[in-house]
């Protein structure tokens, strides 16, 4: 069977995006580099430091950064137990608390205040209380400080609501999606989302119930701050008593005022009287930085994660006392380097581990992350390995050498293939002098890069792309059209997306019938679409299944999917790993293996001791049950009312097929190694090794998410008939005739 788009790849497909292209000559480049270098196998650092430059040796003498003199912040770690008068001196003893009377004078009399400060200053946890503090959460109120990250999110707001001594969900709270813990009328100050804020303004257009918004972390560019800033912009015009706080490490403020620079004539008649000064204020808070070595390798690693472990060792055997940060990319690797750390280094040492080496990656359990802000144990080291959430979102007081890898995640969409993939990537100078920073909280620091000065100074690019440059914009159209915002590419963006993604995402979006042939959200399907918090495809694969009556089913599967990671870490022991999932493996494919874990964990009577014997995430099952409720009220408020199809696997698959009926894929014939070509744009890709269908390889499959990593690899996979391709997307698929001529 032969099946092909029913529209044909428009001519341009061949020539990718610009960015695409720079994305993967760069990858190429490292790549390139690593492969052809002259000693390839010899650039390993060999559990020796003498691999690095060092100062005062003949090689260049490091870089510096940030050399300004400053006393010590803190003199211990703050314990959770701290009474209240230490945490007030703590408090009284960050950067920004010279700064607090400024910031209020700022934010009462300037639409927009835009506050730069070094990470650790004291932005993110004491400005909201200032703000409480001078009024702006009286006469029922309330303060909004976004994050891009849901792990900061709950971890600073714990950490305010010590500092304030409420309970947390009280005064202080916070809501990041699926878990909302504050409460109506007593919340002062609420962390949150960004992407949550954007959702709020559904039910609240104008956001009337804060009186300041404090937008943190702007540097990074999110997604949905972009968003969220040009939003609020237009607020601005109908709110003149709205004060909006822009925060972050490093930021283009010259830019980011004039973005937010209204002129009086634009503002809403009834509004000028009221309104504060439109000329945003920029306020810089001095840090107290010291000063990090930066050591370089000689020659480019060819593993940075072997690289890493190893530069570690050699600190914790070379240098004095003080904490290691590791920047690695993902929960994978991470979880890969804290066993490799804990196994060679008791392994080579013969004893007990005086190395206290932690992950912290979003998703951790909350009892593993209070692990991180603990004091370290006398006579321990503590080493965090981390993604870049410990780049400027969280502070850990006590590190004094930073290992960075030069990678993070990154999501990447190329328009053309229409695959947005989540990419091990090279970072940009401003991260890396980030990164480097971590090193100076607590007293000069060591920063080791592992990779080559001339890679820094020469081919690292000096800012990251912002993700709206980068990014799939399906969701984000959903939500704008969904806000009333029509003309999307006209819509006053701090960076505008790039047409092609948008034309792309507006194609995708017709095809899932949640658009018409004007653009406009289809009722009801686009509005209902747009009510959910998940992912489109997801929605619509949820909104589907109430029709073909198995909605009971895909309320779990979608909650499945919307929780990180549902297998733990195998921790070298794969073959007991494996027994466990063909536990629950189907020839379906994953989405119907979920099923059987979520109906054997009820069964179970909800038991952790089930989860360990099975080698499942027990927090992740949780959060999957409480989801599903929540998604099932959901449902129940659009009027829809869920049934089962008593194991009618075909119409399950055919309710995943109407929404990921784009993420089609074909095995190749005579492919050894289990090649798929996905059918939109013939990529290559491979079935996942955590998928139940690796090494099964079915004929076709239609896939969830790819992770790029050596390959193009499908997540969460399930194997389909192709017909039901057509017969779910008569308007995307069509059967390819054969060609008579060649016959
Ligand atoms: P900024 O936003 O400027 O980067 P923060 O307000 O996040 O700074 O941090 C200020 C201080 O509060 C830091 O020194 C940090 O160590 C401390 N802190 C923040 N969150 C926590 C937490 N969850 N536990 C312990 N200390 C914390
Ligand atoms: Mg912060």
């Amino acid at each position: 069977m032969k099946l092909g788009l029913a529209w044909p790849v428009p001519s341009h497909a061949q020539n990718q995006s610009h960015l695409w292209r720079a994305f993967v000559q760069k990858l190429y480049f490292l790549l390139y580099r690593h492969k052809n270098g002259t000693n390839f196998w010899n650039l390993r650092v060999k559990g020796s430091m003498s691999k690095y430059w060092k100062p005062g040796s003949e090689r260049p003498t490091p870089l510096l950064v940030d050399d300004e003199e400053g006393g010590v912040l803190f003199v211990s770690n703050p314990a959770s137990s701290s009474s209240s008068s230490q945490l007030e001196r703590l408090r009284q003893r960050l950067p920004v608390y010279k700064y607090r009377e400024a910031i209020l004078y700022l934010v009462e009399n300037h639409a927009t205040s835009i506050i730069v400060g070094e990470t650790g200053s004291g932005k993110t946890t004491q400005i909201p209380q200032y703000l409480k503090e001078a009024g702006w959460a009286e006469g029922g109120r309330v303060i909004a400080c976004t994050q891009p990250r849901r792990l900061a999110v709950q971890s600073v707001a714990s950490r305010v609501a010590e500092e304030m001594g409420v309970k947390l969900g009280e005064e202080v709270g916070y809501t990041i999606r699926f878990e909302d813990q504050t409460n109506p009328g007593l919340t002062m100050i609420k962390f949150l989302t960004d992407g949550v804020l954007i959702r709020e303004m559904m039910d609240d257009p104008l956001l009337t119930k804060y009186s300041v918004i404090m937008v943190d972390e702007a540097h990074e560019r999110s997604l949905s701050t972009d968003i969220l800033l040009g939003l609020l912009k237009k607020i601005q015009r109908r709110r003149p008593d709205l004060r909006l706080v822009i925060s972050s490490a490093t930021i283009e403020a010259k830019s980011m005022a004039s973005f937010f620079h209204i002129r009086r004539k634009n503002l809403r008649n009834d509004a000028i009287d009221a309104a504060p000064n439109q000329e945003p204020a920029i306020l810089s808070v001095e840090g107290k930085g010291y000063t990090v070595e930066i050591h370089y390798v000689e020659e480019p690693v060819s593993d940075y994660l072997q690289a890493s472990v190893e530069t570690v060792i050699s600190i914790h055997d070379k240098e004095g006392p003080g904490d290691v940060l590791v920047f690695l990319t993902g929960q994978d690797d991470i979880e890969a380097a804290v066993k490799m750390l804990t196994d060679e280094y008791n392994y080579s040492r013969g004893r007990s581990s005086d190395l206290l080496v932690l992950p912290l990656y979003s998703g951790l359990p909350r009892g593993e992350q209070d692990l991180i802000f603990a004091p370290t144990p006398r006579g321990k080291r503590k080493v965090v390995i981390s993604t870049n959430i410990a780049e400027t979102s969280l502070t850990l007081e006590g590190v004094v050498y930073v290992v960075d890898s030069g990678f993070s995640k990154q999501k990447f969409y190329n328009p053309i293939s229409d695959i947005e993939s989540l990419v091990t990537a090279p970072i940009s100078k401003a991260s890396a002098r980030q990164r480097a920073g971590r090193a100076g909280r607590l007293r000069p620091g060591k920063c080791f890069r592992l990779y080559t000065e001339e890679y820094y100074l020469r081919d690292m690019p000096s800012e990251g792309i912002p993700e709206i440059q980068r990014s799939n914009l399906v969701s984000c159209i959903i939500q704008m059209k969904a806000l009333g915002i029509d003309n999307i590419l006209g819509f006053d963006w701090l960076s505008s997306p790039s047409a092609e993604a948008m034309v792309r995402a507006l194609e995708v979006l017709y095809s899932l019938g949640i658009l018409d042939e004007d653009a406009k959200l289809t009722s009801p399907l686009g509005f209902q679409v747009a009510e959910l918090p998940l992912d489109p495809m997801v929605s619509k694969m949820l909104l589907s299944s109430c029709e073909l009556g198995c909605s009971e089913e895909i309320v779990i599967i979608a909650a499945m999917l919307s929780v990180q990671s549902i297998w733990v870490s195998t921790r070298g022991v794969h073959k007991e790993f494996d027994e466990a999932k063909l536990r629950f493996a189907v020839a379906e494919g994953d989405h119907v293996a979920y099923l059987n874990v979520y109906k054997g964990f009820l069964q179970s009577g909800k038991s952790s001791q089930w989860c360990y014997r099975n080698f499942i995430n027990y927090q992740a099952m949780k959060k999957a049950i409480d989801i599903r409720e929540q998604l099932v009220r959901l449902l129940k408020r659009l009027g829809l009312t869920l049934k089962s199809c008593e194991g009618d696997l075909k119409m399950l698959r055919k309710a995943i097929i109407s929404g990921f009926f784009a993420h089609a894929c074909q095995l190749e014939e005579y492919s050894p190694n289990g090649m798929y070509k996905t059918l939109r744009s013939s990529q290559e890709v491979y079935i996942h090794p955590s998928s139940v269908l690796f090494r099964v390889n079915p004929k076709w499959v239609v896939y969830h998410s790819l992770v790029l990593t050596d390959k193009q690899y499908a997540r969460n996979v399930i194997a389909i008939d192709p017909a039901w391709l057509i017969e779910a997307a008569p308007h995307f698929y069509q059967l390819r005739k054969p060609n008579p001529a060649l016959f």
